[in-house]
């Protein structure tokens, strides 16, 4: 037998239900707010996301899926779904349509990671994108989608939110990081010493307890925004508490990708643990330009459906059950399930759920099956009906049978 590949999972068909769900929940307040779905390679070039989504990550450094293809062209599997968006934004010209192009995908991603619960290799996202504008109350609007798509799932969840400024006020505030660190630099992890010299806003991101315990004392970001970033994270708070969002500040959020500017943000539950992020995000002005389009502000999360899933199950939230069949037509005989066969088929046609048997199953056998499928109706054809023209139709949640003739089941079934 051959096993899935460790880190990954079938949605079985009795689990499908709910992806389905929580999809069309997504491209419901999609909707509402006016997204449009955009439909990217699930590889792209590596060189895309070791520029866009940053050398010194733990993305590129240690998690893409990358291979040479059969023309020795390096390949990576998508880890995140921000990169493929801008390439296709600039590549497409979208860059000089109408601005804020606002723009949402489902997707999978690929990271080789440790697997665990709610960490998996591959794992699915619903992202959003907004290209163009640069004002504090579009950094609103992506939060307030998100907060709309998880309260709309029955999720009880608050928004974290951090500035972690521009290139201008990091480079204050990565001095002082660099200030604080230096006396610990001999007891950071490997990864943490190489961050050090590179990007030491990384170091606050890391999951070692050592570095996390060292990290709690770090000088924090917000006390070294510039003015026009202070005004910016000030007038993100006012459109949140306008359109009732509750938030909290959490200084300590610096988000795992390397493109993000001012904004950031975090949608946390401690339900499912250490994997308890089910969505993060934030404001990326300077990707755009940076992958090879003209200045172009920006700002994007991402959802994780595993997680949300998971916690959804754990919260208790409840899920509306797959659509039974509305009836299920059992022949007694080899004349009488034809007759179902084609009863069936009428139905259908007319946009009826039916279902019949295809087992060769006894007529005591078609009525335990119609039960498991969660039939509304059953409806029965023995031989002095099929002789009148007609079926016993029983009513499975009262009990109540009734003889319908069969040229009227499709009237009889219609809005049931
Ligand atoms: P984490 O800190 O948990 O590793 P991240 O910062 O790497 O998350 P993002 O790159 O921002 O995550 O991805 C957005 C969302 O995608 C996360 O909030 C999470 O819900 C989900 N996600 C990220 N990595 C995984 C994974 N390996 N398995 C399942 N879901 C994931
Ligand atoms: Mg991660």
């Amino acid at each position: 037998m051959i096993n899935i590949p460790k880190g990954t999972k079938d949605v079985l068909p009795s689990e499908s239900y709910k992806w389905q769900y929580v999809e069309g929940m997504a491209r419901e307040v999609s909707k509402l707010f006016n997204l449009k779905e955009i439909r990217t390679p699930v590889f792209e070039h590596t060189e895309l996301f070791s520029r866009g989504v940053g050398e010194t990550t733990d993305v590129v450094t240690k998690e893409m899926y990358t291979f040479k293809d059969k023309g020795d062209r390096s390949i990576t599997l998508k880890p995140e779904g921000t990169a493929g968006a801008v390439r296709s934004f600039i590549e497409n010209g979208l860059v000089n349509g109408v601005l804020p192009a606002k723009l949402y995908y489902i997707i999978p991603a690929f990271r080789y990671e440790r697997p665990q619960a709610g960490r998996l290799r591959e794992f699915h996202q619903f992202g959003v994108e907004i290209f163009g504008a640069k004002t504090a109350d579009t950094d609103a609007e992506a939060i307030i989608i998100a907060d709309t798509l998880l309260k709309k799932l029955g999720l009880k969840v608050k928004v974290k939110i951090n500035s972690i400024g521009c290139p201008a006020c990091r480079k204050a505030y990565n001095r002082a990081l660099k200030e604080f660190f230096a006396p610990y630099l001999d007891e950071l992890c490997f990864d943490c010493k190489s961050r050090f010299e590179k990007n030491p806003l990384r170091l606050l991101d890391c999951k070692e307890d050592d570095c996390k315990r060292i990290n709690v004392n770090a000088p924090q970001i917000l006390d070294y925004l510039c003015a026009d970033c202070s005004s910016h994270f000030e007038d993100l708070k006012n459109y949140l508490t306008t359109a009732g969002v509750e938030y909290e500040i959490d200084s300590r959020i610096v988000r795992g990708l390397d493109y993000y500017t001012r904004t950031v943000f975090e949608f946390t539950s401690t339900a499912i643990g250490a994997q308890g992020t089910v969505c993060g995000g934030g404001r990326y002005d300077g990707l755009i330009e940076q992958l090879g389009g003209k200045e172009c502000p920006a700002v994007g999360f991402a959802v994780g459906i595993e997680r949300l899933l998971m916690l959804m199950e754990q919260t208790g939230v409840s899920i509306p059950d797959d659509e039974k069949p509305t009836v299920y037509i059992a022949g007694m005989d080899e004349n009488c399930r034809k007759k179902a066969f084609e009863i069936c088929a009428k139905l259908r046609t007319a946009g009826v759920i039916a279902e019949i048997d295809h087992m060769e199953r006894s007529i005591k056998a078609q009525f335990k099956y119609a039960d498991k499928l969660g039939a509304k109706y059953v409806a029965v054809i023995g031989g002095n009906e099929l002789e009148q023209g007609v079926m016993n139709v029983k009513n499975m949640s009262n009990g109540e049978s009734e003889s319908v003739g069969f040229d009227l089941a499709v009237e009889y079934f219609l809005g049931k």
